[in-house]
């Protein structure tokens, strides 16, 4: 039997992929999602999401991801829970590889986002799920009662910490300069709080047995370091895109991320670059799913122009 050729296939079934999921169905595109575990994709770790219009209450991360989900499926998308292995973009059929199976299209639109970054200091893939944490929505609860701390200061890490202060009997907030990153409405909250601040601080080692039982932390100004004894970590610095993939074939900025402006056109025809993973200003729900909405655009473009 022959291969069915899509009109566009999404990598990646969060905010980004399934608007543009959406909107290329509803132009009348056949429509392929590839997700690697659930819709959503890294919103589905956050507890609460306040700042996607239309959800005057909030709504959790997970929830809103089955939601687009459900609306693309609504209109004709199909979607395969499997991962991406390999792809080769540069002819007119693109060829997407899953362990099990090869996909052509005449489009792709890359929604991978970005993953978290690690510390890098010695032990930490030992310890991960051993008192070491990368989301605070998902392995918060392991943590009740205890102490733990948070590492970063960007909005992630404060969102984590004033939602671990709701769990945990002592939570810190550790950072490595003397001001956070994160947007006031978030600073406020944290002052507001209970999370205790250790600024100028880096985390330069693990105290362990089986299990994290502490950090050793080294002041940024003095390089003095301590000890500090805790039942979790919760790792926040930052994010990784999720573009090894596509290295040596779609162009990159210095990060990793996916050269694309506002149209989401990459350097190869037919292939797009929508949310997280492309160079963009502000990595959020809404400008995700923005991005997602020019790129199904964009394909449509591209195809008319095409033929
Ligand atoms: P981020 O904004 O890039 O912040 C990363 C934090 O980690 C910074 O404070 C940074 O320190 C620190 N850091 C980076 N590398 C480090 C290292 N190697 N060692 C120690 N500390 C390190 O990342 P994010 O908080 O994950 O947020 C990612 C994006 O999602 C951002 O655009 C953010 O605005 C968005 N976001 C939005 C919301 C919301 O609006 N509701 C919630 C969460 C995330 P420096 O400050 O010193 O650079």
């Amino acid at each position: 039997m022959e291969e069915k050729l899509y009109d566009m296939i999404v990598i990646g079934g969060g905010p980004a992929g399934y608007t543009a999921a959406l909107y290329g169905v509803r132009s009348g595109l056949s429509v392929l999602v590839l997700e690697k575990l659930s819709a959503g994709g890294q919103m589905t770790n956050t507890e609460q999401i306040d700042n996607y219009p239309g959800f005057p209450e909030g709504i959790s991360g997970f929830e809103l991801g089955e939601r687009m989900q459900q609306g693309a499926l609504r209109f004709g998308a199909e979607n395969q829970f499997s991962e991406v292995k390999s792809v080769d973009l540069s002819g007119k059929i693109k060829i997407v590889r899953t362990r099990k199976k090869e996909f052509h299209a005449r489009t792709v639109v890359i929604a991978t986002g970005a993953y978290p970054r690690k510390t890098g200091v010695e032990g930490e893939d030992r310890l991960a799920g051993r008192g070491i944490a990368y989301c605070a929505a998902c392995d918060g609860m392991f943590y009740k009662d205890k102490t733990v701390a948070v590492y970063g200061g960007g909005n992630s890490a404060v969102e984590d910490a004033l939602l671990l202060s709701r769990i945990c009997r002592k939570v810190y907030l550790i950072h490595r300069r003397d001001a956070l990153r994160a947007v006031k409405v978030y600073q406020d909250a944290l002052f507001q709080s209970s999370v205790e601040l250790v600024w100028n601080s880096r985390v330069t080692g693990f105290l362990s047995e089986d299990r994290l039982t502490g950090v050793e932390l080294t002041d940024t100004k003095t390089g003095e370091k301590r000890q500090l004894a805790l039942d979790g970590l919760f790792v926040s610095i930052g994010r990784i895109p999720d573009t090894k993939l596509f290295e040596g074939q779609a162009a990159m900025d210095e990060a990793g991320y996916l050269a694309a402006d506002e149209t989401t056109c990459t350097n190869l025809p037919g292939v797009f670059a929508a949310g997280d993973v492309r160079t963009k200003q502000l990595r959020q729900v809404v400008t995700a799913a923005a991005d997602g909405a020019m790129a199904a655009w964009s394909a449509e473009q591209y195809l008319a122009g095409e033929v």
